[in-house]
């Protein structure tokens, strides 16, 4: 579903990803694991063109990505002042398209349905500025999923939400996948979640990947230790 060779990122001449080789097949999940600064957000950031970077992206059928193929939730998005909930999360459905249509009954229906789905229907009015930090980090994702792409990358997806909304939106995504074989990448913070989850993952370090396989192979403690700088052990 998404294959990319050799993806390097430089910023000023520093490379801070250095040669990123994946193949996914659709439905799979994989979770981008490596210490701060260790280039996730760069490489996903570079799957859509964010950044320049140099290597291939292709999709399963050859074809380099546009906007419309890959649905992403940023790590820090910029929640834009003066619009709602569901204004927010209906952008999800217009404006990765490069240009604000007009929104369809059908694209309202498919806000409605994920922001219940998310728990957020109480939320719908509410001005993305007055949420909470895990609020805004499921309206985020709720503008994500709303785009109904077939590669969703997640930068960071739980890491303002408490175990239970990390586990519904976790799930959710599972289902997802499962159900339409949502290709998933995401950048994790929690390993134990990711073991969880992903079914393989990609453990960078300073923008080199160091391991990529099921995550029992990954997360092995010697390993762990060394790029963490500090005893690690999943359980
Ligand atoms: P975190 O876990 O903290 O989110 P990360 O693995 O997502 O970290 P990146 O955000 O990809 O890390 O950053 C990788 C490196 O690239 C870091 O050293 C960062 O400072 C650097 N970097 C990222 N964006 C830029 C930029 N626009 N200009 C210069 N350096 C950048
Ligand atoms: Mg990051």
């Amino acid at each position: 579903a998404l294959r990319t060779h050799d993806v390097r990122v430089a910023f000023h001449g520093n490379e801070v990803v250095r040669g990123v080789d994946l193949e996914l097949r659709a439905g799979e999940w994989l979770g981008l694991i490596g210490p701060n600064g260790s280039g996730k957000s760069t490489y996903l950031r570079s799957l859509l063109g964010l950044v320049p970077r140099t290597g291939t992206v292709e999709l399963g059928d050859g074809r380099v990505p546009d906007p419309t193929d890959l649905s992403f939730m940023p790590q820090a998005p910029e929640l834009p002042p003066g619009m709602t909930v569901v204004e927010y999360v209906l952008l999800g459905r217009t404006a990765h398209l490069g240009w604000l249509r007009a929104e369809s009954v059908q694209d309202r229906q498919i806000v409605t349905s994920v922001l219940r789905r998310l728990g957020l229907a109480s939320f719908a009015d509410r001005q993305v500025r007055s949420l909470s930090g895990g609020e805004a980090q499921r309206v985020v994702i709720a503008r994500a999923l709303t785009q109904q792409a077939p590669v969703l990358l997640l930068d960071e997806p739980t890491s303002a939400l408490d175990v239970g909304h990390s586990v519904e939106v976790l799930e959710m995504v599972d289902e997802l996948r499962h159900q339409d074989g949502l290709t998933v990448v995401a950048a994790m913070h929690d390993l134990g979640m990711a073991a969880r989850y992903a079914d393989r993952l990609l453990l960078l370090e300073r923008g080199a990947p160091q391991a990529l396989g099921c995550p029992e192979e990954v997360l092995d403690p010697a390993l762990l230790t060394r790029v963490y700088g500090h005893p690690i052990r999943v359980v």
